[in-house]
């Protein structure tokens, strides 16, 4: 009661206009989200763009032109200020994570992604950073509400009172609350979006972190290129969710870094067009032009029955939704990979 009322009662400093030449660090930039970020600033005409990721330089995902890169722990304080030096926004896309055979195995390792917040988010403090982004996840919400393929939309209010998923959603859920605190107390602009289940090229493929859409897309291509006609489901294919195209996402997250009704303020940010994992399954073959055997396997990490994104609160504030059709991201995605694959075969990977 008290945090709200600070919330409602703390002033919105005027703040200088954005320049291209504001320094911009992306922690995480190595991946996925983070990577595909950095892309899309310098697209917009950023100049000043800082880059880290603790995985060495070569394994990034994407290394884009005019940026600095530094491979850096921000697990860590003393790396988490020098990351920060000069820093004019701070965008928090790094954490040690996966699709749910990950989330499910290694709790202890999502968990200590609550390092990485702690310290980042203090060190953009100090530093005097004006903004400062939270990258949470629909893995934040209760999951007793989730136990029905028949979902219904989770909107941001559902996320209390808490049952987050274990390790994953509740370190998404505590680092939220700093967020929270941060602009509460201290007057830090925080953004925080909760993230449904993100895909596109430059996303991990294989190797046991990719998610949904990137695992089937492999496991097509790779029934494809063997001849078997196989596909193995994890589960029994009933299970519902809703993907965001890597696009939407980045242009989500600039949306909402800027808006000044949503500081320190969880908001979805997903797709809200819900398929079940069969259907996923035949998007893809439908792209491939293939039609596969299903091998479903019951003891699979499978995750919560369903979920999806209610996008009532985004197109309030916002006036706008993700809206990359699945048909669409798919078949950039599933040609993506299928490159990838290619290239693998040969010993190298692509890299862009
Ligand atoms: P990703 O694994 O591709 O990228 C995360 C990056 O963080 C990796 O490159 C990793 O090396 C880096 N990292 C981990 N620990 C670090 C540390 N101590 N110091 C510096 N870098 C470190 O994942 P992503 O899909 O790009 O996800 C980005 C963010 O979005 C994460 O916080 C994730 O939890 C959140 N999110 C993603 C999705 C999704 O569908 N991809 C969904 C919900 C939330």
């Amino acid at each position: 009661m008290f945090v709200r009322v600070m919330e409602k009662t703390r002033l919105i400093e005027k703040e200088s206009k954005r320049s291209k030449d504001d320094l911009i660090v992306i922690g995480g930039a190595g991946g996925f989200i983070g990577g595909a970020l950095a892309r899309y600033f310098v697209a917009k005409g950023f100049r000043n763009i800082r880059a880290v990721d603790k995985k060495p330089l070569p394994d990034w995902y994407q290394r884009v032109a005019g940026v600095e890169c530094l491979c850096l722990d921000l697990s860590r304080e003393r790396d988490c200020d020098q990351s920060c030096e000069g820093a004019v926004e701070v965008y928090n896309l790094a954490a040690d994570m996966g699709g749910m055979g990950f989330i499910e195995r290694f709790r202890v390792e999502c968990l200590r992604s609550i390092l990485i917040n702690t310290h980042l988010i203090e060190a953009a403090y100090r530093a005097g950073a004006r903004r400062y982004f939270f990258a949470s996840s629909a893995c934040a919400y209760n999951t007793l509400l989730q136990q029905d393929p028949q979902v219904t939309a989770l909107k941001e209010s559902d996320a209390y009172p808490a049952m987050a998923e274990r390790g994953y959603g509740w370190e998404k859920l505590v680092s939220e609350m700093f967020c929270q605190e941060y602009w509460a107390e201290r007057g830090l602009k925080t953004a925080i979006a909760r993230f449904h289940n993100v895909y596109g090229p430059n996303g991990t493929w294989d190797g046991g972190r990719e998610k949904a859409p990137a695992a089937i897309c492999r496991k097509v291509v790779e029934a494809v290129e063997s001849g078997s006609n196989r596909i193995k489901i994890w589960g029994d294919g009933t299970q519902t969710r809703s993907f965001m195209y890597i696009d939407d996402c980045t242009k989500g997250i600039d949306k909402i870094m800027h808006c000044d009704d949503l500081i320190g303020t969880p908001i979805n940010l997903g797709s809200s067009e819900l398929v079940s994992i069969n259907e996923l399954v035949d998007k893809v073959e439908r792209v491939a032009g293939v039609k596969l055997e299903r091998d479903y396997q019951l003891d699979a990490p499978r995750g919560v029955a369903g979920h999806n994104s209610d996008n009532t609160f985004i197109r309030q504030v916002l006036g706008w939704e993700p809206d990359t059709t699945l048909n669409a991201g798919l078949k950039a995605t599933y040609r993506w990979i299928l490159a990838q694959f290619q290239a693998m075969r040969k010993g190298h990977r692509v890299v862009e």
